[in-house]
């Protein structure tokens, strides 16, 4: 599989952005998470990112304080811009070229999400940021980047999270719990292990997608999985 990958599409958490904040973004964090993407993509990958909004605004707990749940989606769903134009800005201050694209028309903050055109600009070496989710309440960014990646023809979904990988239980819970090297998505979507939503999850499946979930604070994480080596866990058919 090392060698087959050619375009990949990173999913990072809102909360990712955080550090040991409570909210919002941590400058340092998103410095080392931008670099880690130029140097990947100075090694010849095409990267697409999906970036959440939980940093800052989240639907359902926006719904839990008695707004309106559609209303507090979109408000997670700007939320996923603000981060993604972060992440922009940080990229070309170390040098890169980014585009952002949102799935709902917001020009001139970015330009309206094009799969084909996305295609094209990862294509001529640019790094393309899908924000604004899916564009429609109740889904997540999670199932936003399944359907990127699958759009996009990636050959990898990568989801950094804050653990490292897949877990037999929750390894903060119990101590005995294993990671997994590699699931099958059957496997993992009857077990409901957790990583990620299911609908993202059936959608990697039925697209033949693989995911690999890995910890994106481990240094040179990034990196070593497009050179082939085995980081995290890998879910695949
Ligand atoms: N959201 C949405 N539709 C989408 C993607 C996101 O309504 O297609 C909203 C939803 O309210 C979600 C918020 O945006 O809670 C932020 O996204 P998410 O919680 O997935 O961010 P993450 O957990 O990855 O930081």
């Amino acid at each position: 599989m090392a060698n087959a990958v050619r375009r990949i599409l990173l999913k990072l958490s809102g909360e990712a952005l955080m550090g040991d904040q409570d909210s919002g973004i941590d400058p340092a964090i998103l410095k080392r998470v931008a670099s880690e993407v130029l140097e990947v993509q100075g090694s010849g990958i095409q990267v697409a990112l999906v970036i959440g909004g939980g940093n800052l605004f989240r639907g359902a707990a926006l719904s839990a304080a008695g707004m309106d749940r559609v209303r507090g989606d979109q408000m997670g769903m700007l939320a996923t811009v603000m981060n993604a134009l972060a992440m922009q800005d940080m990229l070309e201050q170390l040098g890169g070229a980014c585009t952002v694209m949102t799935s709902t028309p917001m020009q001139p903050i970015g330009e309206v999400y094009s799969a084909h055109h996305a295609r094209q600009l990862l294509e001529a070496g640019r790094v393309v940021i899908c924000a604004g989710g899916t564009g429609n309440p109740f889904f997540t960014t999670d199932t936003a980047a399944s359907l990127r990646a699958v759009e996009l023809q990636t050959d990898l979904l990568l989801k950094a999270t804050k653990v490292d990988g897949i877990y037999t239980a929750d390894p903060k819970k119990d101590p005995k719990a294993t990671r997994y090297e590699r699931l099958g998505f059957d496997e993992a979507i009857a077990k409901q292990l957790g990583v990620m939503d299911l609908t993202a999850m059936v959608m990697c499946r039925d697209n033949k997608l693989p995911l690999r979930v890995f910890d994106m604070f481990a240094s040179g994480a990034l990196h070593a999985i497009v050179r082939g080596e085995p980081v995290g866990t890998l879910v695949e058919m």
